[in-house]
């Protein structure tokens, strides 16, 4: 397929493996990218091409390698197949339009899957065009290389490739393909697409290769089942911890959007909550606030107990002795969870030490800011400032509970400020400065404003620099704001 000589794609520095297609049939299917009209780089991510070995000066004169219209040396394209619990409802999916290239062996010898997301049809395609707009391409690629700034488990972009193609949805789009880079796109869905549809043996292998790629500490353990399954649920604890620290929405936690690896997948109608509520929502068709912000950590639980049920068959013969082991184990996640949300919330508030009393603390300001309608991220960036917040009574004496905490330790001010400029953002991918960036990238051509965007959200603990347009709120708030999926 490709016009370019072996050594052209050489110097590229491609080295690209397959270990996911030694996986019995039922997982993958092998599928070409459809060739598109026109390839042009939106964006090209070169300190992640050549922390993955990439040469950026060699591939950013080759977009055609993004969008499938060539193929990178020793790629072997694929469609994987898995389920899902959408809404709480099963449904059987698989990539109906994203190919996985092959997995990029790094310098350091770590292994990422390169797919291509918006590459055609695949098999597991449904009605779907296999297609993907550039607006969400671009969201995606901002708010996942901001998580990553964030220092939070994530998928990233490598790039943002138009198409020349126009994209059909609720209107025209232009058409868009993202380089994804991620650990692995192993879902908890694909765990049930082997329960569901494959013997114990797929299950098994499947099993067996994932707890080799992403948990190979647990070689050699007599429970190793149950010792992974514990391991998927702490990495989704501290994951979603995390995301609870900054404010962050996934919008659509369906099972197949859970990356057993434990990294943020699938940047749909995701959104950073301005105004603390704990029942805030941005996603269109998540009527009934099922995966509000708060909501998170409980969904978090409900979408392990279907990965526990798919592995029933692996945590011992007897069904009944299985589900009593998965039982034990779920209602360790409550605690996991606490655990790294505690941890958390103690450094936001510059609290190096451990006391009793420090949940009921930070429940107060908490409920504070929801009563206050304060804003999430500015409340705590400005308190990491020593900053006066508000002059109301409730919140002076908040204050003044909470300075009296910090005598408790032998750390002095300025070290709790430090831990809290480390750990409050300054800034994050605001909603209206996300959508001003990708209106005048999608409409206007004009790639500046999210490039600057990309600039300061690479830096998001940077407490030197005072960017108010960045920090601030939408003048009318987010009230109204709406995120929508699968475009
Ligand atoms: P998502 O909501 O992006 O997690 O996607 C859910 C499922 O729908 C996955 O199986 C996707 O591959 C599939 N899907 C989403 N958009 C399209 C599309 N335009 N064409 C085909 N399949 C799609
Ligand atoms: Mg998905």
């Amino acid at each position: 397929m490709s016009i370019f000589s072996d050594s052209f794609q050489e110097t590229a520095g491609w080295n690209l493996e397959h270990s996911y297609a030694g996986l019995p049939k039922l997982f993958h299917r092998s599928t070409l990218p459809i060739p598109v009209r026109q390839a042009n780089f939106v964006i090209f991510n070169q300190p992640l091409a050549s922390e993955l070995g990439l040469k950026a000066e060699v591939l950013k004169e080759n977009p055609s390698l993004f969008v499938g219209n060539q193929l990178p040396t020793g790629a072997a394209p694929l469609a994987q197949a898995y389920a899902g619990h959408q809404y709480g409802h099963f449904t059987a999916l698989g990539d109906g339009r994203a190919i996985l290239l092959g997995e990029q062996i790094t310098p350091k010898g770590e292994r990422f899957d390169i797919q291509l997301k918006g590459a055609g049809q695949t098999p597991f395609s449904r009605s779907g065009d296999g297609r993907a707009g550039l607006g969400p391409m671009l969201r995606e690629y901002i708010i996942s290389e901001a998580m990553h700034a964030l220092r939070i488990p994530t998928t990233r972009s490598l790039a943002v490739t138009s198409t020349g193609e126009i994209v059909r949805r609720m209107e025209p789009l232009s058409g868009a393909i993202l380089a994804r880079v991620a650990a692995s796109h192993i879902r908890v869905g694909t765990f049930e697409w082997a329960a569901a549809r494959g013997s114990k043996e797929d299950l098994q292998a499947l099993a067996d290769y994932t707890i080799q790629r992403h948990y190979p500490e647990l070689a050699g353990d007599e429970q190793i089942y149950l010792r992974f399954f514990e391991s998927v649920m702490e990495r989704q604890a501290a994951l979603i911890a995390q995301w609870m620290h900054v404010g962050f929405i996934h919008g659509v936690m369906n099972t197949d959007n859970m990356a057993i690896c434990g990294e943020t997948i699938d940047y749909g109608p995701c959104a950073f909550m301005d105004v603390y509520h704990p029942e805030t929502v941005f996603s269109s068709i998540d009527r009934n606030g099922r995966y509000a912000y708060g909501n998170q950590p409980h969904i978090a639980q409900w979408n392990l107990a279907r990965l526990a049920e798919a592995l029933l068959p692996l945590l011992h013969v007897d069904e009944n002795l299985a589900i009593e082991k998965a039982n034990e184990s779920m209602h360790s996640f409550q605690g996991r969870f606490q655990k790294h949300w505690l941890a958390g919330m103690r450094s936001k508030l510059g609290l190096f030490t451990e006391e009793a009393e420090d949940s009921d603390l930070i429940q107060a300001l908490l409920d504070w800011m929801q009563q206050s309608k304060a804003d999430f991220t500015n409340t705590f960036a400005t308190l990491s400032r020593a900053q006066p917040i508000s002059e109301d009574s409730e919140y002076h004496s908040w204050h003044q509970r909470w300075i009296k905490r910090l005598t408790h330790q032998q750390q002095s001010m300025t070290d709790s400020l430090q831990l809290m400029q480390r750990h409050n953002p300054n800034y994050i991918p605001r909603n209206h400065k996300v959508e001003e960036a990708l209106s005048a990238a999608t409409e206007k051509t004009d790639l500046s404003i999210m490039h600057r965007l990309l600039e300061v959200l690479s830096k998001p603990f940077d407490y030197t620099s005072s960017l108010p347009e960045y920090s601030r709120p939408a003048e009318s708030g987010s009230c109204g704001y709406q995120t929508f999926c699968g475009t």
